[in-house]
């Protein structure tokens, strides 16, 4: 960037984060979620950071919160409610104890504490009676929410000593009453808080304060304000301890760590286990221990140097929105994919996202060149949010679905009712490669040693057209094919020739008839036994099958009424390709007796049968052997010192039996 790009830059992100910050803290409805706000400040830091000069006196960096809202009385805070610094990585955290260390000189002790996700609020005592609490506002200078806050039963409203203080702590709404407030916002049509954080400061910010009193909130306490070692105390943990004892409720899961790596344990334990808290906490508070030490290193104008945020791995940010590219399924469904300038969210670089279908791409009016917010929650797919319109310089180009398929040209159909485009051309080269994929997938015939690019390779050099061609591979070509060594080639003859054994469930799955699924393919190979004989059923014979409803049953009919479909099945019959069932079909099980079509789990030391007599009576009987208890489970069958699957059973109500009432159930059996 030069000179005239950078300040329009830094003028840019002056306004978006006064923006944003102005309806996060004063209107208490987020604009953007906190990941991709942190993300801009982070932006604007670095850049003044290298520039001092661009750093104006309102940039949002040089400001703590909001502003007091009107209405309420001002409050001016004895001492100033700061921000906290942030780190977002084990560099970050290292680099602070490296500053640490340096400024004191010596190790420290820190004090870890969870960084509930709240507000900041004030809570004034004199001779130990409450008198006044505050929001942070801009730091100096907070609302008047006494009459809200004294409506909080974890605050007291008296000391256990007389004392003249005033302390900080996070006022917020346990997740449980955020949901229940949501649910009954949507009942009576006003407009859900975007989470707990924003419910909190909401309930709080209200003039009337029946309304806080009917929001169960809570506070903890996690400071006094100055450094607390006027009450006598030398330490933060011991001032924590303190607080508890004058009636406060302080968070008890904070942790002294004697060294960066035990902060850095402490905050991956909660970086795991902090979904099972029942409130939110956004971060970790990582804060030097002994208030000598605090002392030395001080303040900046924003916050104190003696302490820092830790932020949870963002599942939200921000990038360029390159261009789109489109992708064909095994289905036909034309997909779009945004491609993206490569960030690191929740984890991992993203170079691609997924843009879903055009109806989506039109309803965000997502465009190439946007910036957009780029979303990766779990293991899930990282997707496109939406564009930031005020980012917009003017060049970005709107996307148009194309009418053809973009690998064989055909039109696309939209089928009705559908939001998805489809090639419908059975002989799209796109489609054919991703069925073969399919095909040798692993809950599939499971041919190790094919991927995406193998397949490509047999496919542009016509050894396979379809799935059947697979049966067909020598050795020879196969070693003209790039990266495909002796040793390469002779393991996925091997697995090809292997896969020919499977039982016949594992290849209806592997063809990719519409809406047939690993479960239905294997009900319908336990129902038939055969291909031959699944092909001859109409769709009144498949209605009669309990799990298979119209959708499938038709799906099945027009697929194997496709003379291309035959043609593949018959070349599968020849090559060797195994089409029966390998298990035992639906017509030779037992369907009377105690045991036709149950789940039963043994668990427990046998006396009278060994486990394996017991499963194979079971299963000779009609019934599956499962080794866990689920609620699909119809017998459990405790045998001596029976543990944790008798005790599930027991919460699950399921029938047990013991020993003597199983071997007398199997000799119903005549
Ligand atoms: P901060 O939330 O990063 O940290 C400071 C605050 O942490 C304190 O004021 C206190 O309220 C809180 N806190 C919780 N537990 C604590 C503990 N144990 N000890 C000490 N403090 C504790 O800083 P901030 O200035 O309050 O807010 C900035 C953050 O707010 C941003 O990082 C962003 O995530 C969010 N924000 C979001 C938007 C948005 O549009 N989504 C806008 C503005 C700010």
């Amino acid at each position: 960037m030069d000179r005239i790009e950078l300040e329009q830059r830094v003028q840019q992100l002056n306004d978006l984060l006064h923006e944003y910050g102005h309806a996060y803290y004063v209107r208490d409805t987020p604009l953007v979620s906190d990941a991709v706000y942190d993300q801009y400040m982070q932006e604007l830091l670095a850049i003044e950071t290298e520039h001092p000069d661009l750093v104006y006196p309102d940039s949002p960096s040089q400001r703590v919160g909001g502003e007091a809202l009107a209405g309420f009385g001002k409050v001016v805070h004895a001492f100033p409610m700061l921000s906290l610094s942030n780190a977002f990585n084990e560099n970050d955290l290292r680099e602070f104890d490296r500053r640490v260390q340096e400024a004191v000189g010596h190790n420290v002790s820190y004090i870890c504490e969870l960084k509930i996700d709240g507000l900041a609020v004030s809570l004034r005592y004199e001779d130990g009676k409450f008198v006044q609490g505050s929001t942070r506002g801009d730091g100096a200078v907070g609302e008047d929410i006494t009459a809200n806050l004294k409506t909080i039963h974890t605050i007291p409203l008296r000391l256990k000593e007389p004392l003249t203080i005033e302390v900080r702590g996070e006022a917020y709404m346990p997740k449980k009453s955020f949901a229940q407030l949501n649910v009954a916002r949507d009942e009576s049509g006003e407009e859900p808080f975007a989470n707990p954080r924003n419910a909190a400061a909401g309930s709080l910010r209200q003039l009337d304060p029946k309304i806080a009193a009917s929001r169960s909130l809570a506070v903890f306490v996690y400071s006094i304000g100055g450094d607390g070692s006027v009450y006598g105390q030398d330490r933060h943990s011991s001032s924590l301890d303190n607080l508890d004892a004058l009636g406060f409720e302080t968070n008890k899961e904070r942790q002294r760590c004697t060294s960066i790596e035990e902060v850095i344990a402490y905050i991956e334990k909660w970086t795991a286990s902090r979904l099972d808290l029942n409130y939110e906490i956004d971060g970790i508070v990582v804060k030097v221990d002994h208030f000598e030490d605090q002392e030395q290193l001080g303040f900046t104008a924003r916050s104190p140097k003696w302490a820092i945020a830790y932020k949870f791995p963002a599942e939200e940010v921000v990038t360029k929105l390159l261009g789109i590219e489109l992708s064909v399924g095994r289905t036909g469904v034309v997909t779009p994919t945004a491609i993206l300038e490569p960030v690191h969210v929740a984890g991992s670089t993203v170079g691609r996202a997924s843009l879903h279908n055009e109806d989506l791409i039109k309803e965000k009016d997502v465009r190439i060149g946007d910036t957009v917010i780029i979303r990766k929650a779990g293991d899930i797919i990282p997707e496109v949010v939406a564009p930031i319109i005020e980012q917009r310089t003017g060049d970005e180009v709107p996307f148009d679905m194309p009418k053809n398929c973009p690998e064989c040209d055909s039109e696309l159909v939209r089928i009705e009712g559908e939001v998805a485009l489809r090639c419908v051309n059975p002989q799209c080269p796109a489609q054919m490669k991703e069925a073969i994929i399919h095909f040798v997938s692993r809950n599939a015939m499971n041919i190790e040693g094919i991927g995406e690019r193998v397949v490509d390779q047999l496919y542009n050099a016509e050894l396979v057209h379809d799935v059947s061609d697979l049966y067909t591979l020598t050795k020879e070509p196969l070693l003209e094919l790039e990266r495909m060594g002796e040793k390469s080639v002779s393991n996925l003859l091997t697995a090809i020739e292997a896969s020919k054994t499977n039982s016949l469930e594992k290849m209806l799955f592997g063809l990719g008839i519409r809406h047939v699924g690993e479960k239905a393919a294997t009900i319908l190979a336990e129902e038939f036994g055969t291909l031959a004989a699944l092909m001859e059923a109409d769709v009144e014979r498949l209605l009669t099958i309990h799990e298979i409803g119209d959708k499938v049953a038709e799906s099945l009919t027009t697929y194997f009424g496709n003379e291309d479909v035959l043609e593949v099945l018959r070349k599968l019959e020849a090559y060797g390709v195994n089409l029966t069932y390998k298990g035992r079909t639906r017509q030779e099980m037992p369907t009377e007796g105690p045991f036709a079509g149950k789940i039963v789990v043994l668990t427990g030391k046998l006396s009278i049968l060994t486990r394996n007599e017991a499963k194979e009576q079971i299963e000779a009987l009609g019934g599956k052997v499962s080794g866990s208890v689920s609620k699909k489970t119809d017998i459990v069958v405790a045998g001596e010192d029976a543990g944790s699957k008798l005790a599930k059973a027991e919460e699950l109500d399921i029938t047990v039996w013991d020993e003597e009432q199983l071997v007398e159930a199997l000799g119903e059996k005549e």
